[in-house]
């Protein structure tokens, strides 16, 4: 029998009373690998009280001594990398350089959460009227939490985890309910790493963890990322309850390749943009907008990389992309290339029905490429999140502008060029919080914040580096005379 994963709450490993599971399956082969609970509301409420116990003793440990754990953790991250990625690999699908490389982002953030007793001043005025000096310091909300999704289960808990407890918060992570051993493996790390007990916590579970939190009057502020309706609904009940929410949305990136762009480089990275961690990624692009002469040069070379692209389990040597993450988001892409071809669209390259040898039960769609989308219809509009890429036409630069701010989304829009003054334009003009400028996936460094617009952010502050800072921390101004002679009249 499959085992089945704890919650880790107070300090400590606690199998869930939930009378309800999932299986966590392999998606590459099928195979189930554990089995997740769907903890009710009241493990929830144990692990907020727990945090709230923690918290005004972990809030006085000075910034400089709260961060000693992180350091630890950056060490166990890096010693135990293989086994983490490994780990992702099994069962999120992605190959193992994927995985690898999603880890490398994690331990950057940790990285640089390690900076908080800098990253966390205040600000000070003396004499702001004479004799009265005025302060602004930084103090941490209590506990706090973060939903996460499936498609990055390492590094996603990290654009938040390390800025919340360096900050002094105590904090409550609900991952995926698709990729929850990844999580497990980390707070084992995070157990080794010395925090004391109560302030990480992990709680596994679906809808009814996630509302608990919503809900929880103890937890003072949400992160999520996840699908734009999740995003919306949660954003609203945080918001309802009084609590701070950041929600990052799902995304419909477009990609620009003007004719004078080097076509070899273009082509390469669209490739990896598009078909990389088999396009679940909230920063793929998914439409390709050639711009005149772009279009034969770019789409020629692209169906070839689509075609010769090695698809199969991530652990395999030499495989480039491996599967979606089940059958039900299989079924889901599948019908919506149909639909693209309803819409009129031409299929170049058709990745439906794939099979792979030796990994009958797993769920794959192979690169597909859909061309002639006409701009305005479903397709062009929804987020596939699959290897699908779309591609569109336009006769100029400023036709292919206003196809990328047409969409609802706004999570990053990219342009291949050798021409400066458009590439310029075109970041100055594009409603997107990312822009990549000869770059296929522009997702920032750590100490960069991150996030994107319209459908797919809602909330103020973003993930990352010091808009964390911000986001976990509430700021209190003090404004003091202490005057030499208190005899004089004020
Ligand atoms: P999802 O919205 O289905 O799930 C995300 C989280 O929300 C999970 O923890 C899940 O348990 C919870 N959840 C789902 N439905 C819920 C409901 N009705 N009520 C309460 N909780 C609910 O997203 P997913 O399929 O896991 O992830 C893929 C999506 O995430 C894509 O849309 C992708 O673009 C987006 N994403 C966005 C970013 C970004 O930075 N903008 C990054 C990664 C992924």
């Amino acid at each position: 029998m499959a085992q089945r994963l704890h919650n880790f709450i107070g300090g400590s490993w606690r199998p869930s009373a939930a009378t309800e599971a999932l299986n966590v399956l392999n998606p590459a082969s099928g195979e189930t690998l554990a089995e997740v609970p769907l903890s009710p509301a009241e493990e929830v409420a144990q692990a907020a009280e727990a945090a709230a116990r923690a918290f005004p003793d972990w809030r006085r440990t000075p910034a400089g001594d709260r961060v000693q754990p992180l350091f630890k953790l950056k060490a166990l991250l890096e010693d135990n990398l293989d086994s983490l990625a490994r780990a992702i690999t099994e069962e999120c699908g992605k190959t193992y350089a994927e995985s690898a490389g999603e880890m490398r982002r994690a331990i950057e953030n940790v990285e640089c959460a390690c900076g908080i007793p800098s990253l966390m001043q205040g600000r000070n005025n003396e004499d702001i009227a004479p004799g009265i000096d005025e302060h602004m310091i930084r103090q941490p909300l209590g506990v706090v939490a973060a939903i996460t999704p499936f498609n990055f289960p390492g590094m996603i808990p990290f654009w938040f985890l390390p800025y919340a407890v360096a900050t002094g918060n105590c904090f409550i992570l609900k991952p995926s309910e698709r990729v929850p051993i990844t999580s497990a493996r980390i707070f084992e790390l995070l157990q080794a790493a010395g925090f004391p007990p109560g302030v990480v916590q992990l709680v596994n579970g679906g809808r009814e963890a996630v509302n608990a939190i919503l809900d929880h009057p103890e937890i003072r502020a949400i992160s999520f990322v996840g699908s734009t309706p999740t995003a919306r609904y949660i954003y609203s009940r945080a918001g309802a309850n009084g609590k701070r929410a950041q929600c990052q949305g799902g995304a419909k990136n477009p990609v620009v390749i003007l004719p004078d762009a080097d076509m070899e480089m273009t082509t390469r990275i669209l490739a990896d943009s598009a078909f990389g961690c088999a396009g679940q990624r909230c920063l793929a692009a998914s439409v390709a907008v050639t711009v005149g002469d772009a279009r034969p040069a770019l789409t020629g070379r692209m169906v070839e990389i689509a075609r010769s692209r090695k698809v199969g389990f991530g652990l395999d040597a030499g495989v480039e992309m491996g599967p979606v993450i089940s059958a039900e988001s299989k079924a889901r892409i599948e019908s919506l290339i149909g639909l693209g071809l309803k819409e009129g669209a031409r299929v170049l390259v058709d990745g439906r029905n794939t099979i792979i040898p030796g990994c009958e039960g797993g769920f794959f769609v192979r690169p597909t490429i859909l061309d002639d989308v006409a701009p305005a219809g479903e397709i062009a509009r929804t987020e596939i999140f699959g290897p699908v890429l779309s591609l569109m036409h336009a006769a100029t630069i400023d036709e292919a502008i206003a196809i990328v701010n047409r969409r609802s989304f706004g999570n990053m829009a990219c342009i291949f060029t050798t021409d400066g003054a458009n590439a310029r334009r075109f970041r100055y003009e594009v409603n997107a919080g990312n822009v990549g400028i000869n770059v296929g996936v522009a997702a920032p460094v750590a100490w960069f914040p991150f996030s994107g617009w319209g459908e797919s952010f809602f909330g103020d502050l973003h993930a990352q580096a010091h808009h964390g800072v911000e986001f976990y921390t509430q700021t209190k101004v003090v404004i003091e005379r202490w005057p030499r002679d208190w005899s004089r009249k004020f």
